[in-house]
């Protein structure tokens, strides 16, 4: 047996309103006045000057605002590499990255391959990645991907949707201040909420499951219910989803995700449906693998009146519907979590075209 010896976050800050402490925080990590800061920051704080005047600029250091209309890709990473390499005369002394799963999976990405040469496609996959990167922030804005804790930057690449999965990839400092949340919009506050409570419902349900990972999944699973069913106020549920968040994310780290997550990077893939409410779609269908808990997932819905698409995969094209059920059936590791070493006699082609074609 090889036991997983993996990085944690280095540092972590905690609290409503720590965010203004980020410059202090960053400052002592500054190489020189030449070597900047670069801010990944989601475009839609562009023009909130709540948030960006909180942020000084010394020196060289400046701001890349980013749309998550889409979800990271390599290309992207790469693009952003060069324009960096060509506008600074050092390596920066660090990136910040301010926002949600997206922005955060781009900060680690680019943060990686400023120090590894070629293109961030040669690296998606496990432990490729040669050189530590350049110093790395996470600041969440939305809570529930878990994005901020995990040792992977998810991209999609031209072949594949896959992370840069290496011991450099987790952030050197996170800044965890529930009142960045404010503002997010309630049907996505869901469905990335969800992404974290099936984190946990895919860890705990799974053959991957031990301790480790099952006291960090007890915690958040039971968080979630509270944030989604009970009535709490605001700020108590914007605490204690950013925290479920980050226990979600440790209890996968140490286990594995599970049929939910396999067939959502279908859905993904050759739809371009983002995470969240990919798994949204895809788990109100798994009654036959996490019963107890789709129907606390349906309750949930009830409860916030969410209304998902449906129809989605109706009109897809038989190739279409191939290769989202070939992506599917690529994430071996999920399958054996979730079903076992003989998962291929229970999850075949026909079955996950039922099961897609229902949503
Ligand atoms: P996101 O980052 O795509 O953001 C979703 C939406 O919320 C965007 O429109 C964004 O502008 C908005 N938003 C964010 N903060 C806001 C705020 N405070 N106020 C108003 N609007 C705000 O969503 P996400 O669900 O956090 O991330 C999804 C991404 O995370 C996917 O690319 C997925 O692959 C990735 N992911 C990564 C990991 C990992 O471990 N690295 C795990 C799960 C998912
Ligand atoms: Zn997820």
């Amino acid at each position: 047996m090889n036991f997983k010896n993996f990085p944690m976050v280095s540092k972590v800050v905690f609290g409503r309103g720590c965010f203004d402490q980020l410059n202090e925080i960053i400052e002592p990590k500054r190489q020189n006045e030449r070597a900047p800061f670069i801010y990944f920051i989601d475009d839609v704080f562009e023009h909130n000057s709540n948030l960006i005047s909180r942020i000084s600029l010394r020196y060289e250091d400046y701001i890349i605002f980013i749309s998550s209309k889409e979800e990271p890709k390599t290309t992207q990473v790469d693009a952003l590499v060069d324009d960096i390499i060509l506008k600074t005369k050092a390596l920066p002394s660090g990136i910040i990255g301010i926002g949600g799963g997206t922005v955060m999976d781009l900060a680690k990405a680019v943060s990686v391959m400023l120090t590894n040469n070629g293109l961030s496609e040669e690296y998606q996959g496990w432990d490729l990645l040669k050189t530590p990167g350049v110093y790395h922030v996470g600041v969440p804005t939305i809570s529930g991907t878990g994005a901020e804790v995990s040792r992977t930057a998810i991209l999609s690449g031209s072949k594949l949707k896959l992370g840069l999965n290496s011991d450099f990839t987790p952030f050197d400092q996170v800044i965890l201040d529930p009142e960045l949340t404010n503002g997010v919009e309630k049907n996505q506050w869901f469905y990335t909420g969800m992404d974290c409570f099936i984190h946990c419902v895919e860890s705990l349900n799974g053959n991957f499951i031990n301790t480790f990972s099952k006291t960090y999944g007890q915690m958040a699973y039971a968080l979630c219910q509270d944030v989604f069913l009970k009535d709490q106020t605001i700020e108590e549920n914007q605490d204690q989803l950013m925290m479920a968040s980050w226990h979600g994310g440790m209890s996968i780290a140490y286990s594995q995700v599970g049929v939910a997550h396999a067939m959502s990077y279908g859905l993904s893939f050759v739809l371009g449906i983002k995470h969240g409410i990919g798994n949204c779609i895809v788990f109100n269908h798994l009654e036959e693998f996490y019963p107890k808990d789709v129907v606390i997932f349906k309750n949930m819905m009830k409860k916030h009146k969410i209304t998902l698409p449906t129809d989605i995969c109706k009109s897809l094209s038989s190739k279409q519907l191939n290769t989202m059920i070939d992506v599917a059936l690529s994430l071996t590791p999920l399958w054996e979590n979730a079903i076992g070493k003989n998962w291929k006699t229970v999850i075949t082609r026909t079955k996950l075209e039922k099961l897609y074609l229902k949503m």
